[in-house]
């Protein structure tokens, strides 16, 4: 397990594409393939980290949580990236998690020198369409939920890709002419003199949008958009520990592109709802409980909520009001289980004042016994002014 930053590790930005990742991987795993460096215990660690990099990076959500929460955000238990440990990896189960890079390619034309089909179709032309927005949405989560993560579907409206065209636009395959304003270049020059010399100005082209063609006839049903408004579920898993204004970024889930162009990304905010019982600090929850005079005096067993249904406490004789009990390990499980908080539960304690006559008496009857006496308090207050006074003064 490393812990150097996997764009670094890729030598990517943090903005990077996933073919750009995909790219970068690969070439790193060339480099530093155990066929090539045989016993080279330096390439072997490079070639590992690569691998873990790209099993987190790979990932839309594994990556939006390491964007926000970083090595902490992926790796559970102590083991590596994503529940892999690649430590304990040969290399022959690291090739075939990523099948899909090394399938065809990998001893392919890359290495050898071989043909050129793949950089070719690459290289020709650049990305079509453009793409589209990103989204965001709010989501109000219990703290029940936020105690012990959850897995959310959210119904979100936005732009997808037109199905009758498959997101191209065009009503049949190769609907296209060249665009005559730009001569297929998707971009437009202005050259104009100045008293400074020479200015150029280059600007996407307005005609096809930077596409460098045109469709002769577009899909009916998008009118030549390449998608459509409508309606989409999303799958999303809240980890446990989240707060107020975090938010997590799936990457690919926004508005559809124009015409074939990349999908922008959904950005989900969390939001806490208000909890009827508890209220949260960190991991730790607070509830406060209100005991009638004798269960205070005599001790008594009560059941407080929980963020996983009632509990017991036991109340010892002679409570005082304002003590805190602890009930350990019942709060919210920490960020990628960083720790489990704990139910602190403020103790108060009921005067009634409408007390009968008979009722009178007996308190009254109370008030010279000299263990009912205040000067027997042990904290009376000083404690709390002497650390406002440490604070302020
Ligand atoms: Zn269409
Ligand atoms: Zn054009």
């Amino acid at each position: 397990m490393t812990n150097r930053d996997y764009y670094e590790i890729l030598g990517v930005d943090k903005k990077a594409s996933e073919a750009e990742i995909k790219k970068a991987y690969r070439k790193m795993a060339m480099k530093y393939h155990p066929d090539r460096n045989k016993g080279d215990a330096d390439a072997e660690k490079k070639f590992k980290e690569a691998s873990e990099a790209y099993e987190v990076l790979k990932d839309p959500q594994k990556r939006s949580r390491y964007d926000q929460f970083g090595h902490a955000g992926v790796n559970g238990h102590g083991a590596g990236a994503g529940g892999v440990n690649f430590d304990d990896m040969g290399f022959e189960d690291i090739f075939s998690r990523f099948g899909d890079i090394f399938g065809s390619g990998f001893f392919g034309d890359d290495i050898f020198g071989g043909g050129g089909a793949g950089r070719a179709r690459s290289r020709s032309r650049r990305e079509a369409g453009q793409p589209g927005s990103d989204m965001k949405l709010r989501i109000s989560l219990s703290l029940e939920e936020i105690a012990f993560g959850t897995d959310k579907k959210l119904k979100v409206k936005k732009y997808i890709k037109c199905d009758e065209c498959t997101g191209t636009g065009a009503e049949t395959d190769n609907d296209y002419e060249t665009c005559s304003t730009c001569n297929g270049m998707g971009e437009v020059r202005q050259v104009s003199r100045t008293i400074l010399g020479q200015m150029v100005n280059v600007q996407t082209c307005p005609k096809c949008h930077g596409d460098g063609r045109i469709i002769k006839n577009a899909c009916k049903k998008c009118n030549g958009e390449g998608r459509v408004k409508g309606e989409e579920t999303v799958k999303i898993h809240i980890p446990s520990g989240v707060s107020s204004g975090n938010y997590i970024t799936l990457r690919g889930q926004g508005n559809a592109g124009k015409r074939g162009g990349s999908a922008g990304n959904l950005i989900v905010l969390i939001e806490e709802k208000e909890h009827e019982h508890f209220e949260r600090e960190g991991n730790n929850i607070y509830y406060n409980l209100t005991l009638s005079i004798p269960d205070a005096l005599l001790g008594t067993e009560v059941e407080v909520p929980t963020l996983k249904g009632k509990a017991k406490l036991r109340i010892e004789a002679g409570t005082q009001p304002g003590k805190m009990l602890r009930m350990r390990g019942k709060g919210i499980m920490g960020l990628n289980n960083s720790g489990q908080g704990d139910q602190y539960v403020r103790i108060n304690v009921y005067m009634p004042d409408d007390l009968t006559d008979e009722q009178k008496k007996m308190i009254g009857s109370l008030k010279d016994e000299d263990n009912f006496s205040a000067k027997h308090a042990k904290d009376d207050g000083k404690g709390f002014f002497s650390k406002m006074k440490d604070v302020f003064g």
